[in-house]
């Protein structure tokens, strides 16, 4: 049996550059199983980003989640150019790697659509992760991956505006930081509830049911403030504050009808019932 070097992947690589070990490879390979299963999913997920930029060509995101951008765009410029780009960008990378495959396989290239040569490049997985270019083939496909969410959800890149500050005599405004390209990040280092007025009013977003229940009742000086603010969220934001997966979020809006809005093409769901709903899952477990 061969000896199992260190896993070469961009999966590891963080492991590594956190202080952890680098997993194993498997099957020959230069990747770990993890690394390359990751490889796999980023693969199948930009066939979906591919097709979430184009709707973003079509349409801007949703007036009011772009009052905070944090950078990048201007504020009321469309992100087309960004959609743009990031499809352009999809084609060329995974292009050039169909290319080095059918090139040293001896196989037809596959037509240059993000769908085909994805699909290419999935049936081709177990070749590439044995291939010396493997580490920078995960590289540059985790790379479109995180680029293509910032692109097609924006405003999960950014924060997500959820109301006015509970805490006495705050002005500032919660946001849930949420970072789309984050997907390593540790519990906690990803969705914390923060005030843009003082850093110090920050709360983790498994306490959100009871912060935004605080923000309804006026919040925490107890005097009645403006009338509460209907919040709209998405099922990625909701899967974020209430940690758990947008196939749960989806199935739990369908069985419980939560109130929904479509707004440019994207649904929000209605906080309240949503809370409701997680209060009484929470309930029921204890
Ligand atoms: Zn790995
Ligand atoms: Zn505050």
């Amino acid at each position: 049996m061969a000896v199992k070097a260190p896993c070469q992947g961009e999966g590891c690589r963080r492991r590594a550059a956190d202080g952890r070990a680098r997993r194993r490879t498997a099957d020959g390979g230069l990747l770990c199983r993890p690394c390359r299963e990751r490889l796999d999913a980023g693969l199948a997920e930009l066939t979906h980003l591919y097709e979430e930029c184009g709707r973003m060509l079509a349409g801007a995101a949703p007036a009011g989640l772009r009052e905070r951008t944090t950078g990048g765009d201007l504020p009321g410029l469309p992100f087309n150019g960004t959609a743009a780009d990031v499809r352009a960008k999809m084609v060329s990378v995974l292009g050039s790697w169909s290319g080095l495959v059918a090139q040293e396989r001896g196989f037809a290239s596959p037509p240059r659509t993000v769908a085909a040569l994805t699909a290419f490049l999935r049936r081709n997985g177990e070749w590439l992760a044995a291939h010396p270019a493997a580490a920078e083939a995960t590289e540059e496909i985790a790379r479109l991956v995180r680029a293509g969410r910032r692109a097609a959800f924006p405003e999960q890149a950014r924060s997500i505006r959820l109301g006015a500050c509970p805490r006495p005599g705050c002005a500032g405004s919660l946001t849930v930081a949420v970072r789309a390209g984050a997907p390593d990040a540790g519990p906690g280092a990803d969705g914390a509830v923060v005030c843009d007025a003082d850093p110090e009013h920050r709360w983790t977003s498994d306490r959100w049911s009871e912060l935004s229940r605080t923000m309804d009742s006026g919040g925490e000086s107890g005097t009645p403030g403006p009338a509460a603010t209907e919040r709209w969220l998405t099922a990625a934001d909701i899967a974020r504050l209430w940690h758990t997966s947008t196939g749960t979020v989806y199935r739990l809006a369908s069985e419980q009808r939560w109130r929904r809005r479509n707004r440019a093409g994207r649904t929000y769901y209605n906080e309240t019932d949503v809370r409701t709903c997680f209060d009484r899952r929470a309930a029921a477990r204890a």
